[in-house]
Parts: structure tokens; sequence; C-alpha cells
């Protein structure tokens, strides 16, 4: 969706970037850094090494308090939220600018903390995060309300308010494209904006901030507040003054927020979730060299620390054994490594705790009677918390790895006997975000297109869309909101009504 040629910079190149980062180590409150109010501190950590990073606040309630506050403020003087919006526009126009600018610092940062293979982190960081934040620019004063229709003694106006103080509460497998996701709707609507980044990966959001202001984004409009979701996160979604909350991350702390709004202040929650989503090769669809391809990114693209990885992947069990035999030669090629060098495919998992859990899900599947055809091996030994790509075989709907949401590369291949069967099982999960199709026949990808019951479904190609796209999910996947395309928007502002009646003012004598 960008012009803009990806950075191609030396894996030498990038170690001197990385060894000369200053990284953020302060909140960012009402335009300018400081540190919590009680002087804890959270210590955030390469994954691949396990070395600290920096050490962030930890932000309890006065932290809390005094960034709804700023964000308050900042909303009520109207100085972005009722600001002409050529304004807005411009603004957002120069922070695009300014990331494309700092791309490549902010890129190595994020692969720094999150584990990302640097390819990743450039071209979402230089080439999507920019580009949003200029699509939503663009958006704000090509936006109108409407005119309703009504007889000529009134006139009734449906016009689009933002809806106040936002908080943003994002996951931490796309750190800053998730935060931009939010914020560049939410800054083009002309909220405040609270960010509250995951603990694991605080860093290029704050710096965002930074960027903000440089931009001419008037202070108090991004805030962002570090800490752990149990304190900070848990804050935020209790708070009175908060008008909505944005969240992105697992389907329990989901159901928290929800919680946290009804027993405040009843703030609007738009919930992106998790997902378990499926891969179906319908038996016309050849087993190209691209689908190929596709399957295997579908599951262990960014280490299958995916919202919509496609980890369940149905088969005609007749092409079983040739689809997992393609399925393990293309993975074998995956290179496993220092996400900083560029030739890096995938990178350790987020945490110590995440290998686990994902290697229990591993031992589940083989207890459970799944046929492991590919041993997590090949990553590095070390610190880091590397895991190396699972794929099974001969998986059947109620075994826990079929149902549960993993967050890690496992891939398993399910065996159907019917086209009936395979939608059947596609949509037997309590999840609903994301499905890809293989078929050569357009009746069939519209008939499974339009009975998958999810939120977005790719056919012939494993993608998510680009941002003109809403995304989001069905069912414990997501609520009515979503992220993305013009529907984002609805997120982040009010409709309001103003009905003049004109009569009243003695027009029509
Ligand atoms: P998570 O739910 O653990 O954390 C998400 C955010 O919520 C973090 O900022 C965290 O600090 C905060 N949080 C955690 N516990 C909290 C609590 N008790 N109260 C308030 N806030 C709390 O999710 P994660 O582990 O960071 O991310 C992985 C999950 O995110 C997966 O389930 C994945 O599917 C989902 N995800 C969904 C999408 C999507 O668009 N649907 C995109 C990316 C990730």
């Amino acid at each position: 969706m960008s012009d803009t040629a990806l950075p191609n910079p030396s894996h030498a190149e990038l170690l001197r970037v990385a060894a000369g980062l200053r990284l953020p180590d302060r909140v960012f409150i009402d335009g300018d850094w400081s540190a919590s109010d009680n002087g804890a501190l959270i210590e955030t950590s390469n994954p691949a090494t396990g070395a600290v990073l920096s050490t962030l606040a930890h932000c309890g309630q006065k932290d809390v308090d005094r960034a709804v506050a700023a964000a308050r403020w900042s909303f009520r003087s109207g100085a972005w939220s009722r600001c002409a919006p050529e304004k807005r526009k411009e603004a957002l126009l120069k922070l695009a600018a300014l990331i494309r600018r700092d791309g490549v610092r902010l890129a190595v940062m994020e692969s720094l903390e999150s584990g990302k293979p640097i390819r990743d982190c450039l071209r979402e960081i230089t080439q999507e995060v920019p580009a949003i934040f200029q699509w939503y620019g663009e958006l704000v004063d090509k936006s109108y309300g409407h005119v309703a229709p009504t007889g000529q003694e009134d006139c009734a106006m449906v016009v689009r308010e933002p809806i106040g103080v936002v908080a943003a509460v994002l996951p931490w497998n796309f750190p800053l494209l998730m935060a931009t996701w939010k914020l560049a709707p939410a800054l083009a609507s002309g909220c405040s904006v609270i960010v509250k980044p995951a603990e694991e990966t605080s860093l290029t959001a704050l710096s965002l901030a930074a960027l903000a202001i440089e931009a001419g984004i008037p202070a108090g409009v991004l805030n962002v507040l570090t800490g752990p979701g149990e304190t900070t996160g848990r804050l935020i979604g209790q708070h009175p003054d908060i008008d909505s909350v944005s969240f992105t991350g697992s389907t329990d702390v989901g159901r928290l927020f929800l919680q946290y709004a009804g027993s405040s202040n009843l703030k609007t929650v738009g919930l992106e979730m998790g997902g378990k989503s499926p891969f179906i090769v319908l038996d016309d669809a050849d087993l190209t060299e691209d689908l190929i391809d596709n399957a295997v990114m579908a599951a262990f693209w960014n280490g299958g620390q995916n919202c919509s990885a496609n980890m369940r992947q149905l088969v005609a069990r007749s092409r079983q054994d040739a689809y997992v035999e393609k399925i393990i030669a293309r993975t074998k090629q995956i290179v496993i490594g220092d996400p900083l060098n560029p030739a890096t495919d995938m990178g350790p998992l987020i945490s110590a705790g995440q290998r686990n859990r994902v290697l229990s899900y591993v031992a589940k599947g083989v207890e459970e009677g799944a046929r492991r055809v590919l041993d997590a091996g090949g990553a590095p030994v070390g610190r880091g918390h590397y895991l190396g790509p699972t794929v099974f075989a001969d998986l059947r709907p109620e075994m826990t790895i079929a149902r549960e949401e993993i967050f890690g590369p496992v891939l398993g291949v399910l065996p159907v006997d019917s086209m009936d069967q395979a939608l059947q099982i596609a949509n037997g999960t309590d999840y609903g975000l994301h499905a890809t199709v293989y078929t050569r026949d357009l009746d069939r990808a519209m008939y499974f297109a339009r009975r998958l019951e999810c939120g977005t479904v790719a056919v012939n190609g494993f993608t998510e869309g680009d941002i003109k796209t809403p995304f989001g999910g069905y069912r414990r996947s997501g609520s009515l909101a979503r992220d993305k395309g013009l529907e984002a928007m609805a997120q982040y502002q009010q409709i309001k009504t103003i009905w003049l009646r004109l009569s009243a003012m003695g027009l029509n004598a």
C-alpha cells in the first residue's frame, strides 16, 4: 500500500543503530517526560538475549489520574478536538513524515524489544505505520455529516463529534502497528488519547508520543502510560473520566474491560481479541509453491504470535500426506536467529512464559494423539526465548490444540472428508476472526466466504487486508468495533442530531 522503498540496511549497520539508541525510560504525560509518581519501575528486556533494555515507570493511580486530567483538559480546550480539519490533517501528515524520517531507528528499537525480525519491523514501521497516519489524516477534511429528510419547517443535521478521552490498550505482538490502528482514527476524529502499551513492548509507543509533539499535536492529546495490565491497565479500565477504551489483546482480558466499564462509568469498549482461524484447502486447489508459502506464513508469521494465525489447516484426507510433506519441506527453510539480522525469518517468542505455554500445548497435542511430524527444532540455544516450529498431522476438532489459541509456532493439519465437513469444523470454534480458503472455483470461494462466521475471509492468499478494509472479529474474537478502514472511525465518534425548528424562527410566516 506504500510506494516508499523498504530500507535495506545491513546487519552491521543495524547493530550500529542499536548501539547508538537512546531508549525512553519515563512516561509521556501532557507533552512531557516524567517519572511515575510513586517511583515504581518495571523492566523491559530483549527476548533474544534476556538483557534488560530499559527501566520504565510502573504507573499507579496518581499517574493515571494525571494523564486523564491532561487528556480531558486538552479535549475541552478544543485545541485539537475543535480545530479546523485542515490543521489536524496537516499534523497527522507531518507525523507520518517524521515516522518515515526515524523509521529505521524505531524499527530497530521494536525488533530489540519484541524479538520480531527486523525485516518485518522495517516494513511495518517505515511503510505501514506512516501510510496509516497519512490515510486517516487525509480523511479528516473529507468526512461529512448529513442532513435528514424533513419538511421545510425543520432542518435536521446528523453530525459526528469526537467521543472524548480514549484509552488504547495494546498487545505486544505488533506494538507500533496496533498503536497506529487505534491512534490514527482516534486522533483524526479529534479525541485525546492515553496509550497503554503491553508491558513487554512500550518503547516505540513512547517514542511516537514525542514525535507527535514535534508534528504539532498539542500537549495532552497523546499520552503514554507504561505498566503491567493488572495495575495500570485495570486503573485505566476503571477510570470514571475515560469515555472509551479500544482494547486489543486476549479474550480473557477483553472480558475484564467489559466488567471494568460496567462497574465504573459505562465507558464504551471496543474489543479486538484472539482467534483460532482455519486455512481451508479445497480439493480442486493445486498444492502450488504459492499455496504452501501462504500456508506456512499463515501459521508461522511473527512466530505464530498473531491473532489471525491460521493454525488449523483443513485439507482433504486423501491429500493430507502430500500436503504435510510440502509443509515440512517449506518450514525447514525458515531461518531462525538474531532478529536484527535481515536474513532472519523468525526470532524468539516474547517471553519465557509464552515459550512454556506453547510447549505445554505441544505436549498436550502429543498426549491427545495428534501426530507430530516436525519437532520444534532449529532454534539457537542460549538465553533467548527461542522455539522452532512444530507441525502436527491428524488433528481432530475436539483436541485442545484444535480449539484453544496457542499463539506460537504450531501448525496442525486436520484431515476432512467433505466440503460441508470443512465448513462445519471451520465454524466450530468460539472464535471468529479470520479464515483463508484456497480453491480455483469462484462459486465455491463465495459459498465459503459467505458462510464462514468470521470478520475477514481471504481467498487464494493469506492476508488481513490493508488499511482500507476493516478488521475485527465475530463471537469471542471481538465486539462490533472494527480497527482499520472507514469503519474504525465509529469507535471514536459520537453521533449528534441537531434539529432546527425553522417555523419557530418565524421564517415560514
Ligand atoms: P493480553 O490480553 O495479556 O494483554 C493485552 C493488554 O491488556 C496489555 O496492554 C496488558 O498489559 C493489558 N492487560 C493484561 N491484563 C490486564 C488486566 N487484568 N486488566 C487490564 N489490562 C490488562 O494480550 P497479549 O498477551 O498482550 O496479546 C496476545 C493476545 O492479543 C492474543 O490473544 C491475540 O490473539 C490478541 N491479539 C488480537 C488482535 C486483533 O486484532 N484481534 C491483534 C493482536 C493480538
